[in-house]
């Protein structure tokens, strides 16, 4: 190319590079200056590559997840990896220093290679793209024309690298395209940062940086952090997963509230503090709750985990809709009655259900259950319900009658509060705190040190519950406080012990399975309570199963909210698990339980039998705890 030509190039390569920098470098000053995130540990750091190598590298969960769209996606990523050399040797030319020749060493191959890939991109966008503006899943709406106008630039990259096949480089005709090529792609960088195709420059970090467990809710520091009040609580991983949102959708796709018609769309929740953080910046006073994100739509979520499991770039929802309830908490601005009373009954009571503790101790008693005194192997925890509630004890009883069973050794703590789950989704960090540390003494004194082993460092390991959210909240959440107690799900034990267990009387009862979301997407427990009830009856799959399975709307303290807008949650699920037309529906949650029973008895007149895991297996041995509940 002559000298005019090259400054053309050089100015137009100047002002397109302006034009990113000026989005692109307004967004990481915004992420630069948001809060710290205290909690945050880069080490170690090779789960963290091994994440990025596979979820962006190899696109192995957009594909995973959604094998057709997600491989056209993954095409499209490739191509763009494989044309970064295609665009240096490309400008190169313009310059008259290309490195890659298309007739000698290893550039005809390499050439070759990007064209395979122009194809398959090309492709690959077209279907993209009908998807999003003919096909149009509502998820993916509202219709977004830069989506259209990125999916052209980058159709028109791919044609006019694959019409230099025709077109001889050098002539009049080949710079022509040359130069097309070149509008394309200095028109297209400045695109980037303004739309939601920033994802390409920040989801590797985002995904590389996201915080080490699932769902985690970030400690509160300090005395005057009381959760995400205005801009200045923002941290900068909140910050970075606002600006790599990709649009997609996924999370609204999975989420129970959303897609029974409540105001809940996590998509919105992330895009909201994006467009917040764009208007009022990361040092603003400005409630986040008002313009961009809504109270009511924070405490609709179930906290059930499906659109932090979804999200292709590792955006983490949990720590945001919490981090909001616990501003509103912390700062009396949520009014709600039941969620008041809520407080007050755990305060007081020490169980969500209002019982007095002595009714535990009644019942413990009645039922000859053993207080754990160090010696046993395991310590079990009764929680809440497993406490209280007559089919949270039917579970209870059934646990304990098939432990006996097996020989297993356990004993009850004799003073039990509430693990402080639903203080602690609903944002009450206070009340949870006092909870914890309550109940974290107690299990000290009787013989677990908090840490795993009991006092003399004998044969006591674990601590074993019927309820996910106890596992959870005792196993992960206590940590703030102190605790470091190793506490697994009955249907852990069990599946452990599943051989153990009486083979089918004979029965091939057909078994719907439940996933309850704090074993399943929480803990990774799939296999597990499946293996166990297989042993006594023919285990189906709802459609929204495992990693998708569908909550049942109790999650997040919302059990204890009453009345839900939209459709009732639990009601859906109940309706998909009678559909499967399975004459039992088995759950492996209290919380499940207690949603689904209610779901059931709404859906049909003769719902399926609704058992637990242990109920199945005591049932199994020819236990009698299905009849005893006080
Ligand atoms: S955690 Fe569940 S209910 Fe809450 S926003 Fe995500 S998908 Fe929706
Ligand atoms: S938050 Fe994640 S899953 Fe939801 S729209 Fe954005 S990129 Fe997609």
């Amino acid at each position: 190319m002559n000298w005019p030509g090259r400054v053309v190039l050089l100015l137009a390569i100047a002002v397109s590079v302006y034009f990113f920098w000026r989005k692109f470098g307004r967004a990481l000053r915004i992420i630069r200056e948001a809060k710290p995130d205290a909690d945050f540990h880069l080490r170690p750091i090779w789960p963290r590559v091994r994440k990025v190598l596979w979820e962006v590298g190899a696109q192995g969960l957009v594909i995973a997840q959604r094998p057709l769209p997600g491989l056209a996606h993954a095409f499209v990523f490739w191509g763009f990896c494989v044309f970064a050399l295609v665009t240096v040797n490309h400008i190169a030319l313009g310059f008259g220093h290309p490195f890659l020749s298309r007739s000698s060493g290893w550039g005809p191959i390499y050439f070759l290679i990007a064209a395979i890939f122009a194809v398959a991109v090309a492709i690959s966008i077209t279907g993209l793209a009908i998807r999003r503006f003919v096909i149009r899943p509502k998820w993916l709406e509202p219709l977004s024309p830069e989506s259209g106008l990125i999916a052209f630039l980058i159709f028109a990259l791919m044609i006019t690298y694959l019409a230099t096949f025709w077109v001889p480089e050098g002539d009049a005709a080949g710079w022509a395209l040359w130069w097309a090529h070149t509008a394309v792609l200095l028109f297209f960088l400045p695109v980037i940062p303004g739309t939601k195709h920033m994802h390409l420059v920040v989801s590797p970090l985002t995904i590389f940086l996201e915080r080490d467990s699932f769902s985690k809710i970030p400690p509160l520091v300090g005395d005057e952090d009381f959760g995400l009040i205005a801009g200045k609580d923002v941290t900068q991983l909140v910050a970075l997963q606002a600006y790599s949102c990709v649009e997609c959708g996924r999370c609204t796709e999975h989420c129970p509230a959303n897609n029974t018609g409540k105001i809940l769309n996590p998509k919105e929740i992330i895009l909201g503090t994006r467009h917040y953080l764009n208007e009022f910046g990361p040092k603003s006073e400005e409630p986040l709750l008002g313009k961009y994100l809504s109270m009511e739509a924070a405490f609709q979520c179930t906290t059930c985990g499906a659109c932090e499991f979804q999200c292709p770039v590792g955006i983490q929802h949990l720590p945001v809709i919490v981090g909001l309830r616990r501003g509103a908490v912390n700062t009396g601005k949520w009014e709600n009655s039941y969620g008041a009373e809520m407080f007050v009954t755990l305060e007081r009571q020490g169980n969500v259900l209002g019982f007095p503790p002595s009714d535990r101790e009644k019942f413990i008693e009645k039922n000859g259950l053993p207080y754990y005194d160090g010696t046993q192997e395991y310590c079990l925890w009764m929680g809440c319900l497993g406490s209280f509630d007559p089919n949270g004890r039917k579970i209870l009883l059934a646990l304990v009658e098939v432990m006996n069973h097996l020989g297993i050794t356990f004993g009850v703590l004799k003073q039990e509060k509430c693990s402080g789950d639903p203080a602690r989704r609903l944002g009450n960090d206070y009340l949870f705190g006092e909870l914890a540390q309550n109940n974290l003494e107690q299990i000290r004194e009787n013989g677990l040190n908090g840490s795993g082993a009991n006092a003399d460092g004998v044969k006591a390991k674990k601590m074993v519950s019927i309820c996910p959210h106890c596992v959870r909240t005792i196993g992960e959440d206590w940590k703030e406080h102190g605790g470091n107690v190793a506490i697994e799900h009955h249907s852990e034990l069990l599946a452990r012990y599943r051989d153990k267990l009486p083979p089918n009387g004979g029965g091939q009862k057909s078994m719907v399975f439940h996933d309850a979301c704090y074993l399943g997407r929480y803990r990774g427990v799939y296999d597990q309570p499946r293996d166990v009830i297989a042993r006594y009856g023919k285990v189906v799959d709802p459609p929204r199963a495992r990693q998708r399975g569908f909550c049942c709307g109790g999650g997040g303290g919302l059990m204890f909210l009453g009345e839900e807008s939209g459709k009732r949650v639990n009601l859906e699920r109940a309706q998909e698990l009678v559909a499967t037309g399975a004459s039992v529906v088995a759950a492996a949650c209290p919380f499940c339980n207690s949603m689904l029973r209610d779901g059931l008895a709404a859906t049909t007149s003769t719902p399926p039998e609704l058992l637990d895991v242990a109920q199945i297996a005591a049932a199994a041995i020819g236990g009698k705890s299905a009849a005893r509940s006080d």
